[in-house]
């Protein structure tokens, strides 16, 4: 038996990056996959190729910031057993550099996006007897990370929500943990290099995979499978906590 047979699973952000890799796995492992996301030719991208493949998986195209979208989505879906709030955007700058509009925008997304989505499913999971989530949080929610004010803050945040989850709920059979972790190689990495060091991607690549104490990024399918444990009946035991997943970043 696969380990999510049976399961409807939520994925934010799943048309890219680390939430893709999460979405692909969680259907070769059985469940039925709905991936909520903006951009829609990305994330059907990522629908068909898990179709193609034997599995099973819809596309909501939505803002998780607009509350009103999440609640709709939610309720389209019915039963839900599996919530991972994956989508997330970045900001690069110290306090002095992170306008209003910025702080707005890093938390919309970051902190409203997961609490709407958090809003919308935890009420259904009560109804339905339980349910398990993953918090997408990072190592800059333990440790902040130079010059990503706004952002750092909103994953502290998220670190703090999905701790408050799991205290509040844990007798309604809820599950809610979190995983933090430090530079994985995605598109959001890319998108970083690209916009801020034109003409040095290759350099700032090698530079920002040393800056690693294990010398390399992590694969979305590294972080991937840390999901997959605490999302399935094997990580049953587990609630509460955060699991760093970063290389030697924190402690080395
Ligand atoms: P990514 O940019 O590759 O993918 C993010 C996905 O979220 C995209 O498909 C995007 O369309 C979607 N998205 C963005 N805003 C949205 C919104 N308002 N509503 C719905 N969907 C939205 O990013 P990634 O690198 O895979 O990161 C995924 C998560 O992991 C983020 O929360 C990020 O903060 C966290 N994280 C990433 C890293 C890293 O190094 N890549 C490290 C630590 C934590």
């Amino acid at each position: 038996m696969a380990k999510l047979d049976h399961k409807v699973a939520i994925v934010t952000g799943g048309g890219s990056g680390i939430g893709k890799a999460i979405a692909e796995i969680f259907a070769q492992e059985g469940a039925y996959v709905h991936i909520v996301d903006l951009n829609a030719d990305t994330a059907q991208s990522v629908v068909d190729g898990i179709i193609a493949t034997g599995g099973t998986a819809k596309l909501h195209t939505c803002n998780v910031a607009e509350q009103a979208d999440v609640l709709r989505v939610v309720e389209s879906i019915g039963r839900v057993d599996i919530l991972v709030n994956n989508a997330g955007i970045a900001h690069v700058g110290n306090l002095e550099k992170c306008s209003s509009a910025d702080f707005e925008r890093v938390f919309n997304v970051n902190v409203k996006g997961a609490y709407n989505a958090l809003f919308a499913v935890v009420p259904v999971m009560k109804a339905n007897g339980g349910g398990a989530i993953l918090n997408l949080a990072s190592i800059a929610s333990v440790v902040g990370i130079s010059d990503r004010f706004a952002y750092s803050m909103s994953k502290g945040a998220v670190y703090a929500m999905s701790m408050s989850i799991a205290r509040d709920y844990i007798a309604d059979n809820i599950r809610s943990n979190s995983i933090s972790p430090a530079r994985v190689h995605t598109p959001f990495v890319d998108g970083f290099i690209a916009k801020n060091y034109p003409g040095q991607e290759e350099e700032m690549f090698e530079k920002l995979s040393k800056s690693q104490p294990i010398g390399r990024m992590a694969k979305p399918e590294e972080i991937a499978k840390l999901a997959l444990f605490l999302c399935s009946d094997d990580a049953g035991f587990i609630t509460g906590n955060d699991y760093p997943i970063d290389g030697g970043f924190i402690k080395l």
